[in-house]
């Protein structure tokens, strides 16, 4: 998921702000783009959890900080597995990092709609209803089983990343003249060469 701010021009005060991170450096991925047919089929669950899944997790919160956001799934960096990155402080609180293998909502509560912006539909934003509270059962990196509650912003991560891991873009929640406004625009800009 985008961040609030990356449909717009960011404030070059919180442009150059950069993460304190001080591990090896990291693959950045290029994130893929609605229109590639990666981004809406369902991911393979996954069930090697070994070295290479924890490189990829690394790889993912960097490409994911590189360009902004707060979540990253598999598919949008065209590896089509139930696996994604969640941090909703961008990059901050190296607490706040949350890998998830094969999430599932158990629980959800409320509504809060809110705007949604998505890394794989830069520059277009729309508002969503999601759940104000979810429960998140998932596997972590080394394949053990948790379970993770999410208020607000990250109930909305947790959703918008596992509705990737099924195929499914933020677009498919919006209003019919929203989304189909949208893929306009995206179609006239894929024309363009600009998309
Ligand atoms: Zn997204």
């Amino acid at each position: 998921m985008s961040d609030k701010s990356t449909s717009s021009k960011r404030p070059s005060a919180t442009a150059t702000e950069t993460p304190q991170v001080s591990s090896p450096p990291r693959k950045v991925y290029p994130i893929i783009k609605y229109g590639d047919p990666v981004l809406e089929k369902p991911g393979a669950p996954v069930n090697k959890f070994d070295a290479e899944l924890e490189e990829l997790a690394e790889d993912m919160f960097a490409s994911m900080y590189a360009a902004q956001g707060v979540g990253l799934a598999a598919p949008q960096i065209g590896k089509s597995m139930r696996f994604a990155v969640v941090d909703v402080t961008g990059g901050k609180n190296p607490e706040a990092k949350i890998v998830l293998a094969n999430p599932e909502v158990t629980h959800a509560e409320g509504e809060v709609r809110e705007e949604e912006g998505c890394l794989s539909i830069p520059g277009f934003r729309g508002y969503v209803v999601r759940p104000q509270f979810v429960t998140v059962k998932a596997q972590n990196v080394k394949g053990e089983p948790f379970e993770i509650r999410g208020e607000n912003l990250l109930a909305r991560a947790f959703c918008h990343e596992i509705d990737h891991l099924n195929g499914i873009l933020f677009l498919q929640h919006l209003g019919m003249l929203k989304r189909d406004m949208i893929k306009r625009k995206i179609k006239k800009l894929r024309k363009q060469g600009e998309w």
